[in-house]
């Protein structure tokens, strides 16, 4: 390969990586809860570690039980969820509330919600271990879905992953 290329590819390369860091001016919420559905009986979704940008947890409410469940990625159990829901399952249930609406969310957990109560204040579900497989691979799935085309935009969704690691490498 004519070694100019191979620069202009890492100039690029380089570029596109410097705009993924910068955060976003206005920064959406997508950057905290990248995925939330209402799926296979459970509010569910994927939420990004305060702390660890290398971190992702995957927290769901289960509808009707309203048992609440929180775990990173890789299986671990959430230290913060006692008794009562983590801030993770929290910013999950707010998200869906932004996303779907109190009313939707409400009749897919079966909960009362009255006017001006919050959602997660009417949930007195207890904590219940829940695979985070299954929601994190229909997570990855969904990623696959976007189709994100060549974009300097940051992709907060894919901080995650070790790709651009694989993209230098493929480029030399
Ligand atoms: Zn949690």
């Amino acid at each position: 390969m004519d070694p100019d290329d191979v620069n202009a590819d890492e100039t690029a390369w380089e570029r596109r990586s410097v705009v993924r860091v910068v955060p976003p001016v206005a920064p959406r919420k997508l950057a905290k809860v990248p995925f939330v559905e209402l799926a296979d009986g459970r509010l569910q979704g994927v939420v990004s570690s305060g702390s660890d940008i290398e971190r992702v947890y995957v927290s769901s409410i289960t509808a009707g039980t309203h048992a609440l469940s929180c775990s990173t990625n890789n299986n671990r159990p959430c230290g913060a969820l006692h008794g009562h829901a983590c801030k993770h399952i929290r910013m999950l249930a707010d998200e869906a509330v932004v996303q779907y609406g109190t009313d939707r969310v409400a009749r897919y957990l079966r909960v009362e919600v009255p006017e001006g109560d919050a959602l997660m204040s009417c949930l007195h579900g207890q904590p219940e271990r829940t695979p985070a497989a299954v929601v994190f691979s229909r997570f990855l799935r969904h990623l696959a879905y976007l189709e994100v085309p060549d974009s300097t935009d940051p992709l907060v969704e894919l901080h995650w992953f070790p790709s651009t690691a694989a993209e230098t490498g493929a480029a030399r």
